[in-house]
């Protein structure tokens, strides 16, 4: 297979189907993070930028492609205390930050919350990894991202189509309007971008590995039983069935995403910690007391 710009051997295809050579798709790739950037307005040269950080990826590449475009970066891991992954990542992700001279900041659940979620998982057997873990780290996000103007994520194309298949399926069309590239900072949250949002996982992958980033690609112990995996594979297997899907289905579903009808639940703020939340004690607050403090 050839490079349809210049004939080199391929590595990779576009989005359109059509190979490219690594000089190429490392510039194809590029170039479309940029086009996503400025097309939403997503960030300014002038922004104190948080990027949330796994040592995945999707957010080592993020992050690494804004410092070397001159955004003021500071990586942010959340800690969630995940034996033989978490550990691993966090290595990873402190060797990146200190050969590219990027600020990183760690905050952990055991610092905050006061057990590590592995700790918790210990404990009680009866409790789904995610359901908490997806809880935990939105609040240590929305909190450790406070003094920022802008979070950037590093969900990619992949992410996005399933949280809005998973969505759609659940009938939680109050979360759809706040999908798309930019969610606006309201009620006290800080603005999230995702600078990734049109690439493929799969583009991801091919961008990180070109580039040489030293990471293991190591994934959750506990993804495997979760939920989105199922959306995973049932969208990888429409995508081979029928190229590009995943992409016509995320545009699609941003072009009507705003005509949907939704209920626009109030926020109130926890009675415990002060947190935005849409009941008297925000979700946090009630994990805490039942799975930590108990
Ligand atoms: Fe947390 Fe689940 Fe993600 Fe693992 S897969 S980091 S448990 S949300």
């Amino acid at each position: 297979m050839r490079c349809h710009k210049c004939k080199n051997t391929a590595v990779a295809k576009s989005t359109e189907q059509k190979p490219l050579c690594e000089r190429h798709f490392l510039s194809y790739f590029e170039g479309k993070v940029k086009k996503t950037i400025s097309q939403f307005k997503l960030l300014k040269k002038n922004e104190r930028i948080a990027v949330a950080c796994s040592g995945g990826k999707d957010s080592v590449t993020v992050l690494v492609l804004l410092h070397q475009w001159g955004y003021k970066v500071t990586a942010l891991l959340i800690d969630e205390g995940i034996k033989n992954y978490r550990d691993r990542t966090k290595e990873e992700l402190e060797r990146i930050c200190k050969t590219n001279a990027i600020p990183l900041r760690v905050v952990s659940y055991k610092e905050k919350f006061g057990s590590s979620l592995d700790g918790i998982l210990a404990k009680r057997k009866d409790i789904r990894a995610c359901t908490v873990c997806g809880v935990f780290r939105r609040t240590l996000l929305h909190r450790s991202s406070k003094h920022f103007d802008v979070l950037v994520t590093g969900h990619n194309l992949d992410d996005e189509a399933q949280a809005a298949l998973m969505n759609l399926f659940k009938g939680q069309t109050s979360l759809l309007e706040r999908m798309g590239p930019r969610s606006s900072g309201e009620h006290g949250f800080t603005s999230r971008v995702k600078p990734l949002y049109f690439c493929t996982e799969k583009e991801v992958r091919t961008y990180s590995f070109l580039r040489r980033f030293p990471l293991s690609y190591v994934e959750c112990p506990n993804a495997s039983g979760a939920l989105r995996m199922e959306f995973s594979h049932a969208l990888n297997q429409l995508e081979s069935l029928q190229p590009g899907s995943k992409l016509h289905f995320l545009r699609n579903f941003l072009k009507n995403t705003k005509k949907l009808h939704t209920i626009t639940t109030a926020v109130r703020h926890c009675a415990i910690c002060g947190d935005p939340s849409s009941g008297a004690t925000c979700k946090s607050c009630q994990f805490q007391q039942q799975l930590v403090n108990a």
